[in-house]
């Protein structure tokens, strides 16, 4: 076996082992404080609701645990042949050949993950009792997003590829410059004709509630394109919040599932959480970090694009170099997934503590009775556990778990603070 293929094949068997091992870990120990409600919360959780929320976990772990093995079999089916065998059977200029070849590639990723959504959303959604997605609404949403990433992806890699093999070395430089022009264009295009192709998004009818939200947004000087809703309930039961785009075209979206099941209090503290986001420089400083990790990414393949022993490390060394951007960008894109797990790890890392900057930001704000009521109602509600696994949640947890924030928010107790100081996305994603 070449070398670089043997350390990809055992780069791949430990993230993967590791992976399941953590798994284990966690169904271990939500299922052994099954029927105990954490002392903090006994008046707050009853037993029914805990130990819904361990089988749930349980059974979703269960999932990702075989997803985890089907993406494990998929990377090596693709480094062990498949890549060759694609190619192979592929014809035609160049350029076009490249670009049915990436489609293709990820066609059969979205294939190989279709059976676990389909399980994932009509067994154990529905068992749950979360889902509210028909099939035959499961089906149009496949084909639109299909038909979605079909139009912009196609073009794109064109371009791609046309710029790997016109553009010289610096090409992944002015790749770096196209997609970094793409994410600055990417929200707004995504709020006007992508998202209202699944969601109908209607101005927040609630004059209280519009008063007490733009009271807040006004209090912390942050200027808004209008406060929606969706209709989130078609899909799923889950509550949630979101503030999409940048400088004027900032909207808010409020599912119309959390508007039914929170006081005016909670939500506002949501949208406070969220807002916290923007006011801490989150949504800034993700961006950033985003564009140099690409900056870095794109770098790295357009160096190992140009080495003859990458094609040769995959056994595909018989493909001519000038025919060879797109298989070398699948090589590339399978050896950059080794690196994914630790950049997941502090990718979370990051993300934990700005959770906690936010929610101290919504205590400030909407005071930290709110904040930690919704917190609790969207925990109780979405069946998320109250007692993950420590090393799980580390590797994994974008948000701390839920006993964490409330504590914090608990020991804080409501700081009075101004917008300039202080502010909270109690987002379902507990993780
Ligand atoms: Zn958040």
């Amino acid at each position: 076996m070449p070398p670089l293929l043997a350390i990809f094949l055992a780069g791949t068997l430990v993230w993967s082992a590791l992976s399941l091992w953590l798994s284990r870990r966690q169904i271990r120990h939500v299922a052994a404080r099954r029927e105990r409600v954490p002392a903090d919360f006994a008046a707050l959780v009853s037993a029914e609701e805990h130990r819904r929320a361990a089988d749930y976990t349980v059974a979703r772990e269960r999932l990702s645990m075989l997803r985890e093995l089907a993406g494990t079999l998929l990377a090596l089916g693709w480094a062990f042949g498949g890549i060759g065998l694609l190619w192979a059977a592929l014809g035609g200029p160049a350029l076009w050949r490249g670009v049915a070849f990436l489609l293709a590639m990820a066609v059969v990723e979205r294939l190989v993950a279709l059976p676990f959504r389909l399980w994932g959303t009509f067994a154990i959604e529905a068992r749950f009792g979360f889902n509210r997605t028909t099939p035959a609404l499961f089906a149009r949403d496949l084909l639109k997003g299909s038909a979605i990433s079909l139009l912009i992806g196609a073009p794109l890699l064109f371009a791609g590829l046309w710029v790997m093999r016109h553009a010289g070395g610096l090409w992944w430089l002015y790749a770096w410059a196209g997609l970094v022009v793409l994410m600055l264009v990417a929200p707004p295009v995504y709020v006007r004709l992508i998202a209202p192709r699944f969601n109908r998004f209607t101005p927040l009818a609630d004059a209280g509630l519009r008063a007490r939200l733009e009271a807040l947004l006004a209090r912390c000087g942050f200027r808004s394109d209008g406060l929606f809703t969706m209709d989130a309930s078609r899909r799923s039961t889950r509550g949630n919040a979101y503030f999409i785009g940048f400088g004027r075209t900032k909207r808010i979206v409020l599912f119309d599932t959390l508007l039914e099941r929170h006081p005016p209090e909670e939500i506002e503290a949501v949208v406070a959480h969220e807002l916290g986001h923007f006011r801490r420089g989150h949504v800034l400083w993700g961006m950033l970090r985003g564009v140099a990790i690409l900056f870095v990414v794109l770098a790295g393949i357009g160096w190992l694009a140009r080495q003859p022993w990458l094609l040769a490390g995959f056994g595909l060394g018989a493909i001519p170099p000038a025919e060879a951007a797109a298989p070398a960008l699948a090589v590339c894109m399978l050896l950059a997934g080794l690196l994914s797990p630790p950049m997941e790890l502090l990718g979370n890392a990051i993300s934990r503590r700005h959770e906690f900057e936010a929610d101290a930001f919504a205590a400030g704000q909407a005071g930290a009775a709110p904040m930690v009521a919704a917190l609790l109602r969207l925990a109780r509600d979405n069946a998320s556990s109250l007692t993950p696994d420590p090393l799980y949640a580390l590797a994994h947890f974008s948000h701390p778990p839920v006993p964490l924030r409330i504590a914090r928010l608990r020991a804080a107790g409501a700081p009075a603070g101004d917008c300039q100081e202080t502010v909270a996305h109690a987002a379902a994603r507990q993780g």
